[in-house]
């Protein structure tokens, strides 16, 4: 058991709590609730990694709160072991089907809760991992497309809710193929590892930056206008430039640039993701047709902004 790991105890019983807390206090940081409405509230506001959960309780009792922690979005991942004295197979096959990971009978044995949490914690490590990794890019350690996916939609809802605008930027890589040809796959997967970063660090918490595949990345900006957004699509073309990775070959030379096309809109619920995407990715369509190493944005009509 890691000590970064959270455990949330929730027992009317004050002394319940303290030899709970005592038996898990050396491996993981423990908190207590005293109710069910108590610890329903510190679940959703400190994110426990595993509960521990008093069946019977006055007010509240546990079933009622497990129900209450399964149909809140805040808490309905987390997993909920059931501790209880009721000597009773049906109240145990009720937790169970409620969704509770497991059942502990009182009176407790140090050992047999100890290990019990250590192992549903594991699994909430493994599962963690996973959806890490399912969200990451191997090569850039950027976010995936498919994490852009979640977000894009996430955020996307969030625009439409507080009526504030999205920006979102397609970038390519201008003439990879020659850098390639020039050093070869593995040296251009560094070139990759470079821009990532470059694009990254000028992001750094005001949006995702995801690789899309490929040479493409994508940036989505929630709450920044058309002015703000073309001034970090400037600074990241400038961080790549002076990256100052040239190339030369008998046939052509160059320095890796990137070309960008971007979109800003208030959405409703009229408007389409998908559409948004298009637009953007339009103007990054036109940035490689008029020259590459350059910043389109999408205007109202048929218009766009040559922004650089
Ligand atoms: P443009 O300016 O029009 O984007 O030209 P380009 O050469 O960048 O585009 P093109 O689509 O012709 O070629 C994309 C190149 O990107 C070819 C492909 O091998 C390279 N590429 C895509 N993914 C990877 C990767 O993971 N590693 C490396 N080293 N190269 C990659
Ligand atoms: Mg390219
Ligand atoms: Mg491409």
């Amino acid at each position: 058991m890691a000590k970064e790991q959270r455990v949330l105890v929730i027992d009317d019983e004050k002394i319940n709590l303290k030899i709970i807390g005592d038996m898990l206090n050396d491996d993981v940081h423990v908190m207590l609730a005293k109710s069910g409405e108590q610890g329903i509230r510190k679940a959703i506001q400190y994110q426990p990694d595993l509960i521990l959960l008093d069946v019977v309780m006055p007010e509240m009792d546990g079933f009622e709160t497990m129900n209450r922690l399964r149909h809140n979005v805040h808490t309905s991942a987390i997993p909920v072991i059931f501790i209880t004295a009721l000597n009773d197979a049906s109240h145990e096959e009720k937790a169970l089907l409620m969704g509770a990971s497991d059942y502990i009978q009182k009176p407790l044995h140090t050992n047999i809760v100890q290990a019990r949490v250590r192992l549903h914690l594991e699994l909430v490590k493994q599962r963690k991992l996973l959806e890490k990794l399912a969200n990451i890019d191997p090569l850039t350690a950027l976010a995936n497309r498919r994490k852009y996916q979640d977000v894009i939609a996430h955020e996307w809802q969030k625009a439409i809710y507080n009526q504030d605008c999205i920006s979102l930027l397609v970038i390519d890589i201008d003439n990879f193929k020659q850098y390639n040809d020039c050093y070869g796959h593995a040296t251009g997967d560094t070139v990759l590892k470079q821009v990532a970063a470059a694009l990254a660090n000028q992001v750094t918490d005001k949006g995702l930056v995801a690789r899309y595949g490929g040479e493409e990345f994508v940036i989505v900006l929630p709450g920044y206008s058309q002015e703000a957004s073309v001034e970090i699509a400037r600074y990241c073309m400038q961080d790549v430039e002076s990256l100052n990775l040239v190339y030369s070959h008998e046939e052509f030379s160059g320095k890796v640039t990137v070309s960008v096309g971007g979109a800003t809109k208030k959405p409703t619920d009229k408007c389409d993701i998908d559409v948004f995407f298009n637009m953007a990715d339009e103007m990054l369509g036109l940035a490689k047709k008029s020259g590459k190493n350059k910043i389109l944005w999408k205007l109202p009509g048929d218009l766009h902004l040559i922004a650089r």
